[in-house]
């Protein structure tokens, strides 16, 4: 089957902060392609298990509390068993634990399938940690977008504060710090740049910069 007759994947890895979820829905919104960001959905399972009182490494916990789970993806929202968690999961709670769900092999084999089921036959831009090196590493596209750790937490800081919540920089620097550590550092499907994959520093450039970029490189 060739390009021209089914929909492209684009796979779009990276630390915190470095702009991936903003280049994703740009890139998805130019190319017409549904946006997958998988982050969410660990976000919505951590969230699910702070209310369940499941712990974040309490594997046998979070294997039973998946296989009654529904987390989908609809018009840039995410819905846990149906309920737009949209907003809930991007508060603190949930980012404080979340890296720490994320390195449960059971837990990234359910979001993998699910992952894998929701890009389909619709293809899509699919951003995340292991999406390139795990999920899709047949993806048309692969990309690994990074910035300098200070860059990333000044606009981490900047997102907070556009939700009226304000964080000293040094304190999202050192939150940033953490998940990068668990995230390049755990057993299953560390964050690693991809075999294949093109390496976009964002530090110091603008969105539409390299969204133009990754289009080009999209369209040959
Ligand atoms: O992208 P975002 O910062 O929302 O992701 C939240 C966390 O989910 C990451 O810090 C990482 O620990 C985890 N994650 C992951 N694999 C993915 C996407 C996110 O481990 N594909």
């Amino acid at each position: 089957m060739s390009l021209v007759d089914r929909p492209i994947t684009i796979a779009l890895d990276g630390p915190a902060g470095s702009g991936k979820s903003t280049v994703a829905r740009a890139v998805a919104e130019r190319l017409s392609l549904p946006h997958i960001d998988t982050g969410a959905m660990y976000r919505a399972v951590t969230l699910k298990a702070l209310e369940r009182g499941v712990g974040a490494l309490d594997a046998d916990g979070l294997q039973s509390l998946l296989d009654g789970t529904d987390i989908d993806l609809r018009d840039g929202k995410v819905f846990l068993d149906g309920r737009d968690v949209s907003a809930e999961v991007r508060g603190g709670p949930v980012t404080a634990s979340v890296s720490q769900v994320a390195t449960n092999g059971p837990v990234r084999e359910w979001m993998v399938d699910r992952q894998r089921r929701l890009v389909g036959e619709r293809g899509g831009v699919v951003e995340g940690r292991d999406i390139a090196t795990v999920v899709l590493p047949q993806a048309d596209f692969k990309f690994f977008l990074t910035a300098a750790p200070q860059e990333r937490a000044r606009r981490r800081a900047a997102e907070l504060a556009l939700e009226g919540v304000l964080v000293s920089l040094e304190d999202v620097l050192i939150g940033i710090e953490a998940r990068d550590r668990l995230d390049a550092g755990r057993e299953v499907s560390p964050l690693r740049v991809a075999e294949g994959a093109t390496v976009i520093d964002s530090t110091g450039r603008s969105v539409d910069d390299v969204v133009d970029e990754i289009v080009a490189v999209t369209r040959g």
